[in-house]
């Protein structure tokens, strides 16, 4: 087991540039997941980690050892796929075997090793059915089995939980996540759903057209998402282009509309310039009245209320003609469409985006 390094990597086909620039320090037994839409290349990545595809510059260590240019047979990668690819005449103790086999381990050796895999992915009863004989998220399990047995230095996923249906990607999440943890072994995840990156990761790499937007824990990202790109990949949030009027210590003061706006973070603007400020709907409070003077607050008319049963999603139209989206509990909400309203939120509760 190691941890991954990538040091300004670039894959380009012609003149597309699937990767650009893309340097990375993943750590010894840690879980990174690549995030963000379709063709903003994570599977490309993940690949180049892989060695199924070299990159056009840059290096790639694993380690110490630099593998750039080394083939995939000769880089001890574990990696599974959306399709499980499990062999379908071999049963399951058969295909987490596999590898082993081919190394020519010793008998014991390989009874030990497939019996502890079957114990750790809890499918000790199903040791001698074929692939066909379990299901979806068994097969799953298998594959991450398989990929192990023969320890590699880092285990590499594409989609693997993108065929199964919503409830089971929920718990093979948190099984994929216990099986990486027990095992230590360092994980790099592809996926475009954030909440599946939110619960499973250490750290998101959240990218966009080649390029690495952000990079920081779950909970990072989401409370402190650097860009608008960012922060409308990960979660609902409002986002309104305010002017820097002064800045003082770690409070900015920001003009919406001829409107004051009090903003604490600990960004450096410059005055004059302009900015986007994002708040999340679950921080937005909805009253009758304007909040008290330490708040921001704004005045609106409620026009959508969605009941979508833990929660009320409220928006309402700003004077400017801007909407702002709210969250809250259903009890806290009496409002109807067309009630003059105001929204407030605290200045902590305010990001300030870079671009
Ligand atoms: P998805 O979620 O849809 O799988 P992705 O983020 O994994 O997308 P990549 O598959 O890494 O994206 O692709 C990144 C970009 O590189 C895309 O524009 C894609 O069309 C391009 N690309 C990938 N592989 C090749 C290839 N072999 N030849 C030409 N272009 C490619």
């Amino acid at each position: 087991m190691s941890g991954v390094k990538l040091d300004k990597i670039v894959k380009s086909y012609g003149s597309t540039m699937a990767v650009n620039d893309v340097s990375l320090d993943i750590k010894e037994g840690e879980f990174l997941t690549l995030l963000g839409p379709s063709g903003c290349g994570k599977t490309t990545t993940l690949r180049l980690i892989s060695g199924f595809i070299q990159p056009t510059s840059g290096a790639i260590h694993f380690g110490d050892k630099d593998v750039t240019g080394i083939a995939p047979q000769h880089r001890q990668i574990g990696m599974v796929f959306q399709d499980y690819a499990l062999f379908p005449h071999l049963t399951v103790s058969e295909n987490i075997s596999f590898g082993l086999v081919e190394r020519r381990y010793e008998k014991a050796a390989i009874k030990e090793r497939v019996d502890d895999l079957l114990a750790l992915i809890k499918l000790e009863e199903a040791a001698d059915r074929y692939p066909s004989e379990i299901s979806g998220g068994q097969a799953q399990r298998v594959a991450v089995a398989r990929a192990v047995a023969h320890p590699p230095s880092v285990l590499l996923m594409d989609e693997p939980l993108g065929a199964l249906d919503l409830k089971l990607r929920e718990t093979m999440q948190t099984e994929l996540r216990r099986i990486q943890q027990e095992l230590g072994i360092t994980a790099v995840y592809v996926t475009h759903d954030q909440s599946e990156a939110m619960n499973m990761s250490d750290r998101i790499v959240v990218m966009n057209q080649g390029v690495i937007e952000q990079i920081g824990s779950p909970k990072g990202i989401y409370s402190s998402p650097q860009s608008v790109f960012v922060a409308n990949f990960i979660g609902q949030v409002n986002v309104l282009n305010c002017n820097v009027t002064v800045q003082k210590d770690n409070i900015t003061e920001l003009e919406y509309q001829g409107q004051k706006i009090r903003a604490q973070h600990d960004k450096s603007l410059r005055q004059g310039t302009t900015t986007f400020l994002a708040i999340r709907p679950e921080d937005i409070k909805i009253t009758p009245k304007a909040a008290r003077k330490s708040q921001n607050s704004l005045k609106g008319v409620v026009s959508e209320a969605l009941f979508s049963g833990n929660v009320m999603k409220i928006s309402v139209e700003l004077e400017s003609g801007d909407c702002i989206k709210v969250e809250c509990p259903p009890k806290l909400n009496s409002f109807e469409i067309g009630n003059p309203v105001y929204v407030s939120w605290l200045p902590e509760d305010c990001n300030i985006l870079l671009n």
